[in-house]
């Protein structure tokens, strides 16, 4: 995988693109807790001594597309019960499922095992033919080491420099865009 962070930072790039509106902040907050949840699978495999191959086990049913469908599902009607505000259901559920789709990175990994992006129909494994991210350690005491100092580059590298850029360029757009419907409103009143 890579580290929980870099994954919750590229779903808070995607929301910058996706969600705008007064209730941005926690949308996007609640988008980066659906990147990261998947991986909470790392302490139910330790708790429950599940194997990494099982399909309950790391990268497998949690990653699947059909978790991050029920998870969007859910965060969907969080967001719309606590943010009424805040965009339609189906703009946030898109948002979500692809903040939820977690294994997208995790199959551009240069270890472990694949996704069961099929799961619970199938227990293939799948990566990407390309996969220049380097796989974040499971263990802390090695995250923590020179090791992770080696992954935490690389996801600079293929995560936080892209995921920068375009949150950049979705304020950009969102900013533009503001003046416009100033200027339209505007031009109804007089
Ligand atoms: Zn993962």
């Amino acid at each position: 995988m890579p580290s929980v962070f870099s994954h919750a930072v590229a779903a808070v790039a995607v929301g910058a693109v996706a969600v705008g509106g007064r209730s941005r902040a926690p949308v996007w907050a609640l988008g980066a807790l659906c990147a990261v949840a998947p991986d909470l699978d790392v302490v139910t495999s330790f708790v429950f001594r599940i194997p990494y191959r099982d399909m309950l086990g790391h990268r497998g049913l949690s990653h699947s597309l059909l978790a991050a469908a029920m998870l969007a599902l859910l965060a969907t009607a969080v967001a719309r019960c606590a943010w009424p505000e805040s965009p339609g259901a189906a703009t946030l559920g898109l948002y979500f499922f692809a903040a939820a789709s977690h294994g997208l990175l995790d199959a551009m990994t240069n270890g472990g095992l694949g996704v069961a992006f099929f799961a619970p129909f199938s227990d293939t494994r799948y990566f990407f033919p390309w996969r220049p991210i380097l796989v974040s350690p499971i263990s802390l005491h090695v995250f923590f080491g020179y090791h992770g100092v080696r992954v935490m580059w690389s996801e600079l590298g293929w995560i936080w420099l892209p995921s920068s850029l375009i949150v950049l360029a979705g304020l950009t757009w969102r900013r533009r865009d503001r003046p416009r419907l100033v200027e339209t409103s505007g031009g109804r009143s007089s």
